[in-house]
């Protein structure tokens, strides 16, 4: 059965994304997605024509590199995307983009407490742009203790970003 994009209203090809009610083209999917960021499988298209409509005027981005859910990177645009997924940016934000040269810093934001003689810390990254905007990447929220796996991997992935980010 041929389908057209609920959306757009084009021909769906074979690069289709299911939603509800029907399905999106791979162009719309990327906006309503929120930059590959959201699955769609369980909106419908209101849900989904009013999410274009707040995040269709955002900037071309062409993901060329990525660290997980936190952080994309457009190298030619020379642009980096927050997805500001709530769950890690402990705001209510739609994604944001930023170019290379308005990030000013990005540093860890740790408290450390003791528990019966075990270290816990929670792991934040703090990242400040041009005109004082700063926006935080949650890794951790509450202290865990620090011989955890998951300590140990998410503290793996913020000296990825910090790396990948001194470098741009
Ligand atoms: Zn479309």
């Amino acid at each position: 059965m041929k389908q057209d994009c609920v959306i757009c209203g084009q021909p769906l090809g074979f690069m289709k994304f299911k939603c509800r009610d029907g399905a999106v083209c791979k162009k719309c999917y990327r906006i309503v997605s929120q930059e590959y960021t959201q699955t769609i499988v369980d909106r419908d298209t209101s849900d989904l024509l009013a999410i274009f409509e707040k995040y269709k005027s955002q900037p071309d981005f062409d993901i060329t590199r990525r660290i997980n859910q936190y952080l994309l990177f457009d190298d030619p645009h020379q642009l980096i995307c927050l997805p500001n997924n709530r769950k890690y940016s402990d705001a209510k934000l739609p994604p944001e983009f930023f170019s290379y040269r308005s990030l000013k810093s990005c540093s860890l934001v740790q408290d450390t407490i003791e528990i019966k003689g075990k270290v816990r810390k929670n792991l934040e990254l703090k990242l400040s742009f041009d005109d004082s905007i700063e926006r935080k990447i949650v890794l951790i929220k509450k202290p865990i203790e620090v011989n955890s796996s998951i300590y140990q991997s998410m503290n793996k992935v913020a000296n990825q970003i910090i790396n990948n980010l001194a470098k741009i």
